[in-house]
């Protein structure tokens, strides 16, 4: 039976305790007047890095309030929300299984090698059966195999994990006053949440990772809508800084990324922080940010994929 979830943040000890607010100054930054702060939310937690933690912190306690054994969750091989609910259905009791879209390819990478270890059981689907991953038929489908368990949708974006989010937006806000936060988009959850959080003054500006990512403005308007039901005039996704796509990468990427590591001391992974900060240092080299404007960058985390990159 899976842990009672009072001790949750007894296992999680570093869970949402004020991680570090760094500035970077640069000669961009000083020039076009801005203050550049990076809130290191990566360092939330060991396993549950970042938006992952705030994202599945409800969803855990519903999985075990509604008396589950078990959860299920869907992700590509360099997921790091497989990763992570790997690491917190290890340490609460409960079963895992993760449905990872493509064919196993061994040896394991390092995410999926760190998910079995956790006891994950990994159930590999093809790219088009994953594609119906929510039909219901396929649901239906994975429970026949496997029995009943506490669904988490693919990168954990559903209802309770804005609400996590929200409550993060709720303790930013109080802890710093900014005039934008950016912030990286995949499934556009975290942005949702972020953005129900904040207040009108906060300028919120989210930086997809996806190729053709102009969908998910649409996307984060109807989480929205479903969580709140109200409309939010204060946010936009930029989409051109995606590099290729998701998890698509280059070596001016990897260049920028190792440069802003060594000289800031602030570790990026490929997939989701470098492209937010290529993102942000754009937009200050283009004028976007009013002069003597604070832009706070949210560092979600992430930082474990690097490893299957390198
Ligand atoms: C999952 C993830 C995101 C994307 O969050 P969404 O809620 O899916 O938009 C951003 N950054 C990092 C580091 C992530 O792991």
């Amino acid at each position: 039976m899976p842990l009672n979830l009072s001790v949750l943040t007894l296992i999680m000890p570093l869970s949402y305790t004020n991680t570090p607010i760094v500035e970077i100054s640069t000669p961009e930054t000083i020039r076009s007047g801005i203050r550049l702060l990076i809130k290191r939310e990566d360092q939330n937690h060991p396993f549950l890095s970042g938006n992952k933690w705030w994202k599945l912190k409800y969803n855990l306690e519903a999985a075990q309030q509604h008396g589950h054994n078990t959860i299920l969750t869907f992700g590509g091989a360099y997921s790091n929300h497989i990763y992570a609910t790997a690491a917190a259905a290890y340490e609460l009791g409960f079963q895992s299984i993760g449905v990872i879209r493509g064919e196993e390819t061994l040896p394991l990478n390092h995410t999926l090698a760190f998910a079995k270890s956790k006891g994950m059981q990994l159930h590999y689907v093809s790219r088009e059966a994953y594609r119906h991953k929510n039909d219901v038929a396929f649901i239906q489908q994975v429970k026949d195999r496997f029995g009943d368990f506490y669904l988490i949708p693919e990168g954990g974006t559903n209802q309770l994990a804005i609400r996590g989010v929200q409550e993060f937006a709720h303790m930013l806000k109080a802890e710093i006053a900014f005039d934008y936060i950016c912030l990286p988009v995949g499934t556009g959850g975290t942005i949702a949440g972020i953005i129900s959080g904040l207040d009108e003054h906060h300028d919120i500006i989210g930086i997809s990772v996806l190729k053709n990512g102009a969908f998910l403005s649409d996307e984060v308007s109807q989480l929205l809508k479903n969580f709140s039901g109200r409309v939010y005039g204060n946010w936009t996704i930029e989409t051109s800084y995606h590099h290729g796509g998701y998890a698509k990468t280059n070596p001016q990427l990897f260049a920028f990324m190792d440069e802003l590591t060594a000289r800031h001391k602030l570790p990026l992974d490929p997939v989701y922080t470098a492209k937010l900060m290529w993102g942000v240092q754009d937009m200050i080299a283009r004028g976007k940010f009013r002069r003597g404007s604070t832009v706070l960058v949210l560092h979600t985390g992430g930082l474990q994929g690097l490893q299957g990159f390198r």
